[in-house]
């Protein structure tokens, strides 16, 4: 059993049973203290000790942190750029016009975003009308997310737009010469592909993400 599907089993052992577990070893059920609550909680409890950050004036302006949500054993996270104005409102990623069509494209591959999935921005807070992150944000922003990875430890990345993508590559590309390959990010695979907000202006990119999915999936798989 894989080390992933081994901490999930545990994680419904403890949701249903409490964080206590007993376990055969050497013919005596040994009681064993579990430390995958603390990795859950390690995740909340980072969470907890950013929520209120006031590193850069985005924190003047939100109505809500939006630290991300998902799945904190995700094989797979996705990164958008930053919370629009449903996010800020919810404090949750991807919940508007973007998010929905995000979850059919997640559909289409199998998953759903409460489970495998962990779904991030490269910024936690709304830029006012919804403009690009500056680069100072931007930098103040990353050590969050690197945290966020180090904690999930996915087994891919996907970057969602330019934004994401040239953040992560910390290189001025445009999309179509960041897709299609597998790219790093800290020792992760990375691959690159359009953010669905550009799906919803340009319906013909459908077909590249599509594309993208398809090997993010065989990718996951693998
Ligand atoms: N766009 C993003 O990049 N992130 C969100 O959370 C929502 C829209």
């Amino acid at each position: 059993m894989d080390v992933k599907v081994a901490k999930k089993y545990i994680r419904q052992h403890i949701e249903l049973f409490g964080d206590e577990i007993f376990a055969p070893f050497h013919g005596n059920y040994i009681k064993t203290f579990n430390n995958f609550g603390s990795f859950h909680e390690s995740l909340n409890s980072f969470k907890s000790s950013i929520e209120n950050c006031e590193k850069c004036n985005l924190s003047l302006t939100r109505n809500k942190f939006v630290f991300g949500s998902g799945d904190p054993d995700a094989d797979l996270l996705l990164i958008g750029e930053g919370p629009g104005e449903e996010e800020d409102l919810k404090g949750e990623p991807f919940v508007g016009g973007a998010g929905k069509l995000l979850d059919k494209i997640l559909k289409a591959i199998g998953y759903v975003r409460s489970d495998n999935v962990f779904i991030a921005n490269i910024v936690k807070c709304r830029p006012p009308q919804n403009r690009n992150p500056l680069p100072s944000e931007i930098e103040k922003c990353t050590p969050y997310l690197n945290n966020q990875i180090n904690l999930i430890k996915p087994k891919l990345i996907v970057a969602l737009g330019k934004v994401a993508g040239q953040t992560l590559l910390k290189e001025n590309m445009l999309i179509k010469e960041m897709r299609k390959k597998i790219h790093q990010y800290n020792s992760i695979p990375l691959i690159i592909t359009y953010h669905p907000a550009a799906l919803l202006r340009n319906p013909s990119l459908k077909i590249d993400v599509w594309e993208d999915f398809q090997s993010i999936r065989n990718l996951l798989k693998s």
